[in-house]
């Protein structure tokens, strides 16, 4: 596929705008460098949060709920329709196999369906109080959100963050990871084709160090949603707090899965890899810690082994198993991982197969089992962002709590047993923002909450959850006074 016209360009009040310097633009699968993006800079976030104060305050913000659903249901359509050109950039630009690049495509358009559904449902609440008063709530927009996304799930993030902001009534900033902002245009062009008015979504691509931080410390910014590492988070909020403006940390996790000796093997493997690989393991929920009952160790560590053996790895377009990492770096990075861990003694118990196909320069990294590893080892402690699954052996259901507990991170978990005790023991025991019983993901559904606690981050998207991070709630206390007319 060709790059499209407005690659290398801002989308700033309803307009392609040109930058005044551009970043490379490159193909993970190939390695090559296929074109140029914008590095936009501070001048260009100025305009773009300008032009979302003005939407705000009027084409955008002056709709009322009814209003912003239906264009939002509007763009949702567009999206369904487009999700063949939508799974193709992104697979270009983010070497992610098509069909996993379609989900991506297909959540997007869910998430516009439920968010156009839902913001003419969202009520404030009557309060009973003193006689002479009548109090309710009022859900308003924070004003104009500021939007900073990772490279790893785009179109995904859109829809949990952007869309959900402007179905709250505000108006949007976007600063895309600069390896993958293509959707993110192609995303603006299509709501502004289905109707959503100049300013209300502003898409500034560009380097977190120019275009990122100074979205993040921009006094006319009134909320701001980032996802992304830990570390950036927390400069993130820091120069949020300059603001004293309300932040949304979506952040990284290092999610554990534990199976018991009483688990439905069956059911459980195909989704005990799944969570490790999908996306090359570039995602924040990646179920990258297995944790096994000595029970049936040795015969999951076998099974295990058998499916990452037999996981291709090829360029996006082969629409394999798993892809190409994102970037040269970060294919450095999870190598790094890899080699110092069979430095340190660790076992591989399987590795996956790069295909012939796939290009010499691509940044591939075949996925990667390690069995036997200790809680305590930087493979079983850090997020690796790569297809890097570790297996660690536990007796009890207590110490398989503590080492599910035992990294700083809290994002998800999976627990696989057939105990219904011990299901809801765990389910409360466990540190994280979701718990899947006899599951992973539950089908990664646009209406259920989101988010982390601890190095993973806080507040909460996806669902309702999310129309009430983007709003803020205001309490209207009226004194009556009695036999008054
Ligand atoms: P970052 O956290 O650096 O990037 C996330 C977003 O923040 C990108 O848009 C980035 O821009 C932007 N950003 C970078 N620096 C700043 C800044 N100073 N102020 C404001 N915004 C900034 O992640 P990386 O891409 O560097 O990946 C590093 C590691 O982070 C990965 O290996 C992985 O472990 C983790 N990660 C976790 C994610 C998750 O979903 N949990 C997602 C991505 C990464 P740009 O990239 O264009 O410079």
């Amino acid at each position: 596929m060709s790059l499209p016209d407005y690659a290398d360009k801002l989308f700033v009040n309803g307009e392609w705008v040109s930058p005044a310097s551009v970043l490379p633009l490159g193909n993970p699968s190939t390695g090559e460098q296929i074109g140029n993006i914008a590095a936009g800079q501070a001048a260009e976030i100025d305009a773009a949060v300008d032009a979302a104060r003005q939407a705000q305050g009027g084409a955008w913000g002056g709709l009322n709920a009814v209003e912003r659903g239906r264009i939002l249901t509007a763009i949702g359509q567009a999206v369904s329709s487009r999700v063949d050109t939508l799974a193709e950039l992104e697979a270009l630009d983010v070497g992610k196999p098509l069909q996993q690049a379609r989900a991506d495509a297909l959540a997007l358009a869910r998430y516009l369906e439920f968010y156009g559904g839902s913001v003419d449902k969202l009520h404030g609440q009557t309060i009973p109080y003193l006689d002479d008063y009548t109090v309710y709530t009022l859900r308003e927009p924070h004003g104009v959100s500021g939007h900073i996304i990772p490279w790893n799930y785009p179109m995904q993030i859109i829809g949990r963050s952007i869309v959900a902001a402007l179905a709250a009534g505000n108006a949007t900033v976007l600063k895309p990871a600069e390896e993958a902002c293509l959707t993110a245009l192609e995303f603006a062009r299509i709501a502004t084709d289905a109707g959503l008015p100049a300013g209300a979504l502003n898409v500034v691509p560009g380097s977190g160090e120019h275009a990122g931080a100074a979205l993040a410390a921009h006094p006319g910014v009134d909320h701001l949603s980032f996802t992304g590492s830990t570390e950036i988070g927390a400069a993130v909020q820091a120069a949020a707090a300059g603001n004293t403006v309300p932040v949304t940390l979506e952040l990284g996790g290092k999610s554990p899965q534990l199976v018991f000796d009483d688990a439905d093997l069956e059911a459980a493997l195909p989704l005990l890899v799944n969570a490790g690989i999908q996306n090359a393991g570039q995602t924040c929920s990646a179920g990258s810690r297995i944790l096994v009952q000595r029970g049936i160790y040795d015969t999951l560590v076998d099974s295990l082994s058998a499916r990452f053996a037999a996981l291709r790895v090829g360029p996006a377009i082969d629409d394999l198993d798993v892809g190409p990492l994102i970037s040269a770096r970060q294919q450095e990075i999870v190598r790094g991982f890899i080699d110092r861990g069979r430095d340190s003694g660790l076992e591989v118990a399987a590795e996956g197969l790069l295909a012939e196909s796939a290009p010499q320069g691509g940044h591939y990294v075949v996925p990667t089992l390690f069995a036997g590893v200790p809680a305590e080892h930087e493979l079983a402690q850090q997020e690796i962002f790569g297809p890097v699954v570790v297996v660690i052996p536990f007796a009890t259901e207590e110490e398989a709590l503590a080492i599910a507990n035992g990294t700083g991170y809290g994002l998800v978990a999976g627990v696989w047993t057939r105990d219904g005790a011990r299901q809801m023991r765990l389910a409360k025991a466990i540190r994280a923002g979701q718990v899947f019983i006899n599951n992973y993901g539950a089908g990664g559904g646009v209406e259920l909450p989101f988010g982390g606690v601890g190095k993973s981050g806080h507040g909460r998207e996806k669902g309702f959850e999310a129309l009430y991070s983007f709003t803020a709630l205001k309490t209207v206390a009226a004194l009556h006074a009695r036999g008054s007319n």
